[in-house]
């Protein structure tokens, strides 16, 4: 059987892809979860594979950002262990590569195992540790960003700054703030980003997912060059008089990690038919998409570009093309980036037309 438009997700499948955001206490394959939890002696809420999917399949749909938020509770119990995120670290590289992944920029709060007993270096190692043996090499094809928890006191953002500064060069690739963002924004903690950014590790700031559009220009004030979700800008391209905050946003070259189903599950869009993924493209806002969470939304990259295809505009032509600017927003490197970038041209060769021939 051929592929084609009727069947999106086996053309999704095939498509090359770049994922840049995913946590990794948010995409553990559901058994992986159960077996761990089990070692831990914990039976959670559904005691079978099937079950326990349900269970993360009805907490999405609840509508409630609480619900979608209680699995988090059970993946970082479950993960307390260097073996076991060791295995969590190098079960996503293997299931991105299954899904097209030609890079993979993993991330997680190494800090919030330390309350389960484990050291933020050894977390750091663990992970690092999985992704080294994985598919997707670690430096090669796969890095780690750093996480800090944005509700915390800025001192803890420090030190998970200074956790990851000490990981750079070694598969930490870059730096995040996770977390609520509401009444939480990037210049609480001014000093770690500081920090980070004058060491010369890359940023990547969750902005305008839960608070307004200018939440982005703000994030990139204090050093991010890609953005997570920044869904929130397109209310800013909707009013004339805030428009020129996507002028800059494009002018400075920021990205933003869209993740579209996520959107939808924590309320920060209403469906993927009125998702701003596509007006803010159609803008010329670099963009990309990616799973945030696979785990918690059920979904993977394949899924979540095949529902791109079947609930907005966008074709495949716009998602290969995004890939490009995901690949293009690399914190893994230049040879990476250019690698990346070939695979997916060569890819998409046969179904870009080329430029028309201007005869002079
Ligand atoms: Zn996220």
């Amino acid at each position: 059987m051929t592929t084609s438009l009727a069947d999106p997700l086996s053309r999704a499948r095939q498509l090359p892809k770049v994922l840049l955001h995913e946590h990794l206490d948010g995409g553990l394959r559901v058994a992986t979860l159960l077996e761990l939890l089990h070692q831990r002696g914990i039976t959670p809420a559904a005691d079978t594979v099937a079950g326990l999917a349900a269970w993360f399949d009805a907490n999405a749909h609840a509508g409630s950002l609480l619900k979608y938020l209680e699995g988090f509770g059970l993946t970082v119990e479950a993960m307390s262990s260097p073996a076991a995120m060791e295995r969590v670290a190098f079960e996503a590289a293997e299931d991105a590569l299954a899904e097209g992944a030609v890079l993979a920029e993993f991330r997680i709060a190494p800090l919030l195992f330390e309350s389960h007993g484990v050291a933020g270096e050894a977390a750091v190692e663990a992970l690092l540790a999985g992704l080294a043996r994985s598919p997707l090499p670690l430096g090669e094809k796969s890095g780690l960003i750093v996480c800090a928890m944005r509700h915390l006191p800025p001192e803890e953002t420090e030190r998970a700054a200074r956790l990851a500064l000490k990981y750079q060069g070694r598969g930490v690739v870059g730096f995040d703030l996770a977390g609520a963002e509401l009444g939480h924004p990037p210049s609480q903690h001014a000093r770690a980003l500081r920090l980070v950014r004058d060491a010369g590790l890359a940023i990547t700031l969750h902005a305008a997912e839960a608070d307004g559009a200018e939440r982005v220009l703000e994030a990139a004030d204090h050093g991010a060059t890609r953005i997570g979700h920044g869904v929130h800008l397109v209310d800013a391209l909707r009013d004339p008089a805030r428009r020129w905050m996507v002028d800059a946003v494009r002018e400075r070259g920021l990205h933003l990690e869209v993740c579209p189903t996520s959107n939808v599950h924590t309320g920060a869009a209403k469906s993927l038919e009125t998702h701003p993924i596509s007006e803010l493209w159609q803008a010329g806002v670099s963009l990309s998409y990616h799973t945030d969470n696979r785990l918690m939304s059920c979904i993977d990259q394949s899924e979540e570009a095949a529902a791109l295809l079947q609930h907005t505009t966008l074709n495949e032509v716009d998602l290969l093309a995004m890939a490009t600017e995901a690949a293009r927003h690399t914190f893994l490197g230049t040879a990476q980036r250019d690698a990346a970038l070939q695979t997916i041209a060569e890819f998409s060769a046969p179904l870009v037309p080329p430029p028309p021939v201007v005869r002079l």
